[in-house]
């Protein structure tokens, strides 16, 4: 018997109604351990009134006071940070050490939100007019929805969650349904934090419990990441029926090598940013664009010398460099990409097909894959992978290669290794994608600044996390004021006299 998961409805946990499940595996044995409640436009339809009918009083606590909610469920989940851990790794496959970056990333957003008396101050002009003052205020939206995918299943869901609640809002939350019991799990260590039951839900669903959430008019807003065309779709329909939207999509990362980079460094952080999780992550790198052909040759051989010491094992194996990929699916596309690649001309120098690890047979494994001579014609190039696949395109100059990512169709992140100050300025200032390493292969930017990617990797004008988070899940109001003549003009206060 698998393990049935339930919905969390109105602080409660609820069992399933609609009769549809999905499977959620154990990706490193590839065997089914629970089966997940996908929801019916009915099931939905009782979050989003819960969340409607909790949401004014959680809006009417101080901020202060949600801010304090935010630090219990810190301590909470540090308190558990092995076991999410563990049940996390469990269901996406990551290893044990990339699972807890996964919950520490997220819980970084709460800390952020817990500064939310601050976040949420208002401007201020005193005297705009003769006895007019102007301020502002920030108001939550109402109640929200968050639809996150399953290659961070703590992190995207905090990163919604911490901003979201610290404002005021009630969230409902559809997580993704392959990965589906550390958001259960937190929204549990939510309300036992002590925020109120409805505030937050989550329900689990495919495409109609999502639909019914993006045509639902009690929902205000719709935080979504996963894929592109699914971003662009959620984008599209949630503001077609006047919500707010922000909706960040799929990757295809570039790092460019500089000839004058230290090539043992570049190539360590180039298997760590390729490979790791294996290569499940918006952030990866998935494109190295070497500078010169003698920089590409040389970092060719330090790259395979080091996929071949690459340990791919059971996401609890402490001595795995990465483990399985989540579903047989991911598999499935990763292998016909790399055969497309050879069909395409590309040079495969690694081929991952061929892995199996020991006493897990079954599981979703491929190894570590890299091609050179890749060149952006390629389906290869230009479609997002989403696994252990490292293309080389190897560029004769410096400005080749900043165009490279530059008229890609995706923005998210991009890494140039250099150790020259001007090119990596210049680089910077000129590259058309959303957020830059220099010397750093994966820039998710710090919780109190913004994450989101340009093109087609975000939908939508607010960044995820930092102060425009607080601008995405509130709505500003301002006020003009000007007081007539009042009390202190008149003698009230004087002591009555007869004359
Ligand atoms: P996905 O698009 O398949 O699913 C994301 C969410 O959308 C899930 O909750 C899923 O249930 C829902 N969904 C799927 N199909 C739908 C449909 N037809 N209609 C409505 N809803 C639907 O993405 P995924 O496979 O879970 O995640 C991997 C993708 O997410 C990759 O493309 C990756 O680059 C991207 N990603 C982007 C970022 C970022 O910040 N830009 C971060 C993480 C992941």
């Amino acid at each position: 018997m698998v393990r049935e998961l339930t919905h969390f409805i109105g602080g409660q946990h609820v069992t399933g109604t609609s009769g549809a499940f999905g499977d959620v595996y154990d990706p490193s044995l590839g065997q089914v351990q629970a089966r997940v409640p996908l929801a019916n436009a009915e099931e939905v339809g009782a979050a989003i009134a819960n969340a409607a009918a909790a949401q004014p009083g959680w809006a009417a606590q101080n901020p202060q006071k949600r801010a304090r909610v935010l630090m219990k469920f810190l301590t909470l989940v540090q308190d558990e940070m092995d076991e999410l851990a563990a049940l996390l790794s469990s269901e996406h496959g990551k290893t044990l050490a990339d699972a807890r970056g996964d919950i520490q990333r997220g819980l970084e957003v709460i800390e952020f939100a817990t500064g939310i008396p601050h976040l949420l101050k208002g401007e201020y002009t005193e005297s705009a007019g003769t006895g007019i003052d102007v301020y502002s205020m920030r108001q939550p939206l109402g109640v929200v929805a968050a639809i996150t995918p399953f290659n961070f299943p703590a992190m995207i869901p905090l990163w919604k969650l911490g901003p979201a609640l610290a404002c005021g809002n009630a969230v409902v939350l559809k997580p993704s349904e392959r990965d589906p019991s550390v958001p259960l799990r937190l929204a549990e260590l939510f309300a036992a934090a002590g925020l109120p039951p409805g505030v937050l839900n989550v329900v689990h669903g495919d495409k109609v419990a999502v639909d019914t959430l993006l045509r639902d008019n009690r929902i205000q807003a719709v935080g979504f990441v996963g894929s592109t065309p699914i971003a662009q779709y959620i984008y599209e329909t949630a503001t077609a029926h006047g919500k707010r939207a922000q909706c960040f999509g799929g990757a295809k990362n570039h790092a460019i090598v500089m000839p004058d980079a230290d090539l043992d460094d570049v190539a360590d952080q180039l298997i760590g940013a390729g490979y790791g999780s294996a290569g499940e992550r918006c952030m990866a790198i998935s494109v190295a664009v070497p500078v010169g052909a003698e920089t590409a040759d040389r970092l060719v051989a330090k790259l395979i010398e080091r996929i071949g010491k690459l340990n791919v094992g059971r996401s609890d194996d402490p001595a795995a460099d990465f483990g399985p990929m989540v579903n047989r699916a991911g598999v499935d596309r990763v292998r016909d990409y790399i055969q497309l690649g050879v069909e395409e001309g590309a040079e495969l120098l690694v081929d991952g097909r061929g892995l199996t690890v020991e006493g897990a047979e079954d599981g979703f494994f491929i190894g570590a894959t890299l091609f050179d001579k890749v060149t952006p014609d390629m389906r290869i190039y230009r479609e997002e992978i989403f696994g252990p696949v490292l293309s080389i395109v190897r560029a004769d100059d410096y400005e080749a290669a900043l165009r490279l990512p530059s008229d890609h169709e995706f923005g998210n992140g991009v890494a140039i290794f250099t150790r020259d100050g001007d090119t990596a300025r210049d680089f910077a200032a000129r590259v058309q994608v959303g957020m830059v390493g220099i010397n750093v292969p994966i820039p998710v930017p710090i919780a109190y600044h913004t994450f989101g990617g340009w093109k087609a990797s975000g939908f939508g004008d607010l960044n995820q996390h930092g102060p425009d988070s607080i601008r995405f899940y509130t709505k500003t109001k301002t006020v003009t004021q000007r007081w007539p003549s009042g009390l202190k003009e008149s003698n009230a206060f004087v002591i009555p006299t007869m004359d």
